[in-house]
């Protein structure tokens, strides 16, 4: 069996090890080692570090799958939001407000009962017109309703999805 001379890149004793072996502990310092073999020079890297950079290379795969993971879920949110959403003057994105779907709601419920009762008082024999016209309103207000809630559900969903994934990335960048 031949053998040959490498420095441990620790403490720098020679250490004898057999030229087939990949791996050797440090008989002074007892560090793991692994021996390196480029053609005409041999060495050895510490095996600590080693792992250290191979857990930072997986790391760094990981963070690019999580952002991108983020990416594609705020454009499928972006996609699946548009349902609900309108463009204001300027071009941006305006989110149903629960407030205002509630007080136009209201409104428009008011106004039609407002409108049967002076229907009723000119002439009560159209006022069925206005009876209509509130059951119409009150029957589109409970779709609004609907179509908000859900909106409501699915960012929930969506905000929870990329918490999550925030979270992950989080737990992953102080290693590095
Ligand atoms: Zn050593």
């Amino acid at each position: 069996m031949q053998t040959e001379t490498v420095t441990c890149s620790a403490c720098g004793a020679p250490l004898s090890i057999p030229d087939n072996v990949e791996y050797v502990g440090c008989r002074f310092c007892q560090t793991q080692l692994h021996v390196q073999r480029n053609q005409s020079v041999v060495f050895t890297e510490v095996l600590q570090s080693l792992h250290r950079q191979t857990e930072r290379l997986a790391d760094n795969t990981e963070i690019i799958r999580l952002q991108q993971n983020i990416e594609f879920l705020d454009k499928e949110w972006k996609d699946e939001s548009a349902e609900f959403t309108t463009t204001d003057s300027q071009g941006r994105t305006v989110f149903p407000d629960k407030d205002l779907v509630a007080i136009e709601g209201k409104m428009m419920v008011a106004a039609a009962v407002i409108g049967t009762v002076a229907v009723f008082f000119f002439y009560p024999l159209l006022s069925f017109v206005g009876l209509v016209c509130i059951v119409a309103v009150v029957g589109n207000n409970k779709l609004r309703q609907e179509k908000l809630a859900r909106f409501e559900g699915k960012q929930a969903a969506y905000q929870q999805k990329r918490n999550d994934l925030l979270d992950q990335l989080r737990q992953i960048e102080p290693r590095n």
